[in-house]
């Protein structure tokens, strides 16, 4: 059985990438090995262009669009970091972007996005379905739609993280991945298996939304409400066809963490590292620090998946927990 995505895709990726996205740093902690016993090397996704991995998705796709495409340009609808990701990689390959946003999204978001260039259609997500939106717009101006996770040129891209650090540090145990839609754990999973075959693959969820956990253990996707967590960058409510078919083949286990969990973590990254990790950007490191896993003696790779939070609800949470 063939997946949709294969080594040669990443490092393909990793090609179109070069010199465009930060090669980010992995980061160690003698804290966090103490903790652990073990070797945890930390790749600093909060430390990527528009800061997350998105990034590398979304360049890797736009990145080959045909010239007609690239024209018309590229829609998503997303309210997060990946369109911050698409207008990003739009404005750097001279193409125009659409990004469609609920209202009611957080006003930095709106500002950001629209920062990077890209027009912004803000839609009432009570009463306006997206994604009938979000077609006819693309039907209407001719636009490519490039979705956030289900779709093999984003999953290459989000793989070259996992490529990055293997041949930085070399072999690994364990790599600790955070899962939404799948996108970030399946190309991970194709470089971390291909350049180290022994290393198990692991997923990390919020607790209140295990649906790739439960998916996993039927060996169908499962679809559930909008989780409520803190973990906004996994509120998905499904894993998508392409990203299962991956995780399905190559994930040895999705382990879940606590919102009360995730936010010990920010402060751990914030108070001994120095560094601002955004919730969902905590779940791998949190299924680590907390001992969701017995790691003692291991080499372990955890992706940092992203640093975007405002600093009043960084402060907040880090004052008052995820009450
Ligand atoms: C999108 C996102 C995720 C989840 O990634 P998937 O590819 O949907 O699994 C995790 N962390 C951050 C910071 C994100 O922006």
């Amino acid at each position: 059985m063939s997946l949709p995505i294969s080594f040669a895709d990443i490092e393909a990726a990793a090609a179109r990438l070069h010199g465009v996205a930060h090669r980010t740093p992995v980061l160690t902690s003698r804290t966090a090995d103490q903790l652990t016993s073990a070797q945890l090397y930390f790749k600093c996704e909060n430390l990527q262009r528009m800061g997350a991995f998105k990034f590398r998705g979304a360049y890797n796709a736009l990145a080959q669009f045909s010239p007609q495409q690239r024209k018309a340009g590229a829609i998503s609808f997303s309210s997060g970091n990946h369109a911050q990701a698409i207008a990003l990689s739009a404005r750097l390959l001279g193409m125009p972007a659409l990004i469609v946003m609920p209202a009611d999204a957080p006003p930095l978001k709106i500002t950001a996005t629209r920062g990077y260039g890209a027009e912004v259609i803000l839609y009432d997500r009570y009463t306006q379905d997206r994604e009938a939106l979000g077609a006819q717009l693309a039907a209407e101006r001719g636009m490519t739609l490039i979705p956030p996770y289900d779709h093999p040129h984003v999953m290459a891209g989000q793989g070259t993280a996992a490529l990055e650090l293997v041949r930085d540090v070399g072999g690994l145990d364990v790599l600790l991945v955070c899962v939404g839609g799948g996108g970030l754990i399946s190309g991970c999973a194709v470089a971390a298996k291909h350049l180290s075959p022994g290393c198990r693959v692991i997923g990390v969820e919020p607790e209140a939304g295990n649906d790739v956990q439960q998916s996993l253990r039927r060996g169908e996707i499962v679809h559930i409400d909008v989780p409520k967590t803190i973990a906004d960058g996994a509120q998905t409510q499904h894993a998508g066809n392409l990203t299962f078919a991956v995780i399905r083949a190559l994930v040895d286990d999705v382990l879940t963490v606590s919102d009360a969990q995730l936010v010990r973590a920010m402060g751990f990254f914030m108070e001994r590292m120095k560094l601002v990790v955004e919730p969902t950007g905590c779940l791998a490191a949190a299924a680590a620090l907390e001992g969701a896993m017995p790691l003692r003696g291991l080499r372990v790779g955890v992706i940092l998946s992203g640093g975007n939070i405002d600093a009043e609800r960084y402060a907040r949470l880090l004052l008052q927990g995820a009450a």
